[in-house]
């Protein structure tokens, strides 16, 4: 098997992905902060079905976490990641470290006025910005046709979609579901940071999207109600602490009052089970 390519220049980012497209090559590009799961293989499967490379990015984007959050201590292990994007079909790794993307004296952001004002946005204040940032410059190094976000990030993949449509930029944006344990819990990164009884507790996010899911078909439609019940079962574990249960319109992401008939939701749920704040949700048509 040719071996990956490890890309860590703006440059050669940029050479690689003129190459490609003088070759005729449809470009598929899937930006992680790598410590690579079972949910990112699946986006990498996606990218890799709907075009001939696959660009992955493995970079830990410092403008995205808040000044207490885990930047330093997120979980790292590049050789694991190199290996799995290997194997589940990736051309390319773009590694580059956050002095070659910020540089010195950076100082051009990216940030949308209205998607990033609730929900993770009103949690993580400046999280969106650091988002939407690294990911136009990522779309300028790497000129993806199609790019592969998860549905994990809800809100983020709408702001995605919002950006790429506003600023122009000429890619395809396709959202893969939720990836979940067998027993329910979505995977993530920061799962290592949960103890085995934390693990546990965990499963109160997926069980509480479950049970809204089976009142809904029993005919429910208040979202009071719906967010009422969900938050019992969340509260129903000692480490537990909510920052939101919320169900949105799934194009606008505004809350609602009450489900109508053939319309789409989003329910969402962001809380901390000890000290990992973990976030879950789940689309529903009605
Ligand atoms: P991250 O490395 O956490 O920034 O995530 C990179 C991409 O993987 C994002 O588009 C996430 O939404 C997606 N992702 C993370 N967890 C999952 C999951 N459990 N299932 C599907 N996609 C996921």
């Amino acid at each position: 098997m040719e071996k990956i390519k490890i890309i860590t220049t703006v440059k050669d980012m940029h050479e690689f992905s003129r190459q490609a497209k003088k070759a005729g090559k449809r470009i598929g590009f899937v930006p992680t902060m790598g410590y690579l799961h079972e949910g990112h293989m699946s986006l990498i499967r996606k990218a890799k079905e709907l075009s001939d490379i696959v660009v992955v990015s493995v970079f830990v984007n410092p403008t995205q976490f808040g000044p207490n959050e885990d930047f330093a201590k997120y979980p790292r292990d590049f050789e694991r990641d190199k290996k799995l994007i290997e194997d589940n079909g990736g051309t390319a790794i773009f590694y580059p470290t956050p002095e070659e993307i910020y540089g010195q004296n950076f100082q051009t952001y990216v940030s949308l006025d209205e998607l990033p004002k609730t929900l993770e946005g009103e949690f993580r204040p400046s999280h969106f910005k650091g988002v939407t940032t690294v990911v136009s410059i990522l779309f300028n190094c790497v000129s993806p046709d199609v790019a592969v976000f998860g549905q994990k990030d809800a809100q983020q993949a709408a702001i995605i979609k919002r950006m790429t449509k506003d600023l122009k930029f000429d890619c395809e944006i396709i959202e893969a579901p939720i990836v979940r344990e067998q027993d329910g819990l979505a995977l993530s990164s920061r799962n290592i940071y949960l103890s085995a009884s934390e693990r546990k507790d965990a499963l109160v996010l997926s069980k509480s999207l479950f049970h809204a899911d089976a009142l809904i078909k029993k005919g429910e439609k208040s979202a009071a109600n719906l967010i009422q019940e969900m938050t019992a079962i969340i509260n129903s574990v000692a480490t537990s602490k909510l920052d939101y249960v919320s169900i949105v319109d799934a194009e606008t992401f505004v809350a609602v009052k009450t489900l109508e008939k053939g319309k789409e939701y989003y329910f969402l749920i962001a809380c901390r089970i000890g000290a990992t704040r973990l976030i879950d949700n789940m689309k529903i048509t009605l």
